[in-house]
């Protein structure tokens, strides 16, 4: 079996590398930066990467990196607040560690981790989002880690045109991340203390925590999508593929899901047009209704409707089909 070259060793190149070596294939990836370190992210874990991990044989290291648990949605529009019980736990775990347990064990595996900007042809990119951002209506996230209080339920808190979301994440912190508009940033010169303090319910929320790190900022963020267009020979995988609106939550799992299967095809030398038939299947109804979601929250609908909205239902919209692929 050839070597598979992989560009990117954050969660989707390291998943690659992983089914690549259990379908017995020799793995190089590439990736320039230090792993692990803190990343923009909302680090909330919705049920699928269960199986997805379980798959991958690395459900046993997950539940042993400690993961917070969520049993609760909690969506607060302006000063309407709705909450639901999710029909099974989801989870809270830091880049840090999420990262770090998936390039150990592919590195423990027998990967090749060179640390630079891939030199050349590779069979798998992972290497995340690199879409340029054009136009004036740029997004940035941001998030910190808070030492305090925590709790069980998922937080997600809407106002002017910013979301910030609120859960635990391993050994008693939170992780707050947030997103809005550059010009919505600017006007609180991106002083993340002074903007959560604006809306009253996150400000009473975060009142007795403390600030365990510096804010962290990303962007401009670009939702694009290189799956329907994709007659590539090469195998794309996580954000590489496609970034969408970050407030479902999936992410992650779809990195690391997406990452295995190219691993494993790249391994076995199988056609990339039938990786995209695959991934399509899983995810494409869940993008659908991401894009209508994003599309509304733009025009502020769910500040009006938000009494309507049941969180569990706009939780379950959102979920990707992935068990049985
Ligand atoms: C604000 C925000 C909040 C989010 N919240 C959540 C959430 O709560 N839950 C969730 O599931 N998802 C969330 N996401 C999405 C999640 O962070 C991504 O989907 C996930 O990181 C994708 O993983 P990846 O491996 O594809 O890319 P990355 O994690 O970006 O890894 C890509 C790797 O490639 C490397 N690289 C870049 N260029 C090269 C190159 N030329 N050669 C080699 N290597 C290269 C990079 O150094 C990096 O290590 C959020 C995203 C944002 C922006």
């Amino acid at each position: 079996m050839g070597r598979v070259r992989i560009a990117g060793a954050g969660l989707a190149g390291s998943a690659a590398a992983i089914a690549a070596i259990k379908a017995g294939a020799p793995v190089c990836m590439w990736d320039p930066s230090r792993i692990p370190k803190h990343k923009v992210c909302g680090e909330f874990l919705t049920p699928e990467i269960g199986p997805v991990l379980r798959r991958l044989g690395l459900w046993e290291q997950f539940l042993a990196a400690n993961p917070a648990r969520m049993t609760r949605i909690r969506l607060i529009f302006g000063s309407n607040a709705a909450e639901s019980r999710l029909p099974e736990p989801a989870f809270g775990l830091s880049r840090f560690r999420l990262d770090a347990l998936m390039r150990d064990e592919a590195e423990r595996r027998g990967a090749e981790c060179i640390v630079e900007r891939v030199p050349g042809r590779v069979d798998v990119l992972a290497h995340g989002r690199q879409f340029a951002a054009t136009g004036n209506d740029r997004l940035f996230g941001f998030k910190a880690h808070f030492r305090g209080p925590a709790s069980d339920a998922v937080e997600l808190y809407f106002f002017d045109d910013f979301y910030v979301g609120v859960n635990s994440v391993e050994d008693g912190l939170s992780n707050v991340c947030g997103m809005g508009s550059e010009a919505g940033l600017r006007r609180f010169g991106f002083d993340y203390d002074s903007l959560t303090a604006t809306h009253p319910a996150l400000a009473e929320r975060l009142k007795p925590m403390r600030r365990t790190m510096e804010w962290l900022t990303t962007g401009p963020l670009v939702y694009q999508s290189r799956l329907h267009d994709s007659s590539a020979q090469e195998f794309l995988a996580g954000d590489a593929l496609q970034f969408v609106d970050p407030f479902t939550g999936t992410g992650m799992t779809i990195a690391i899901w997406t990452g295995a299967l190219v691993g494993q095809y790249a391994a076995e030398n199988r056609p990339a047009s039938e990786y995209y038939k695959t991934v399509r299947d899983g995810i494409a109804t869940q993008y659908q209704w991401c894009g209508l979601l994003r599309a509304a929250m733009q025009k502020r609908w769910p500040m009006r409707l938000a009494p309507l909205i049941p969180p569990a239902w706009l939780y379950a919209l959102t979920r990707p089909k992935l068990e049985s692929r």
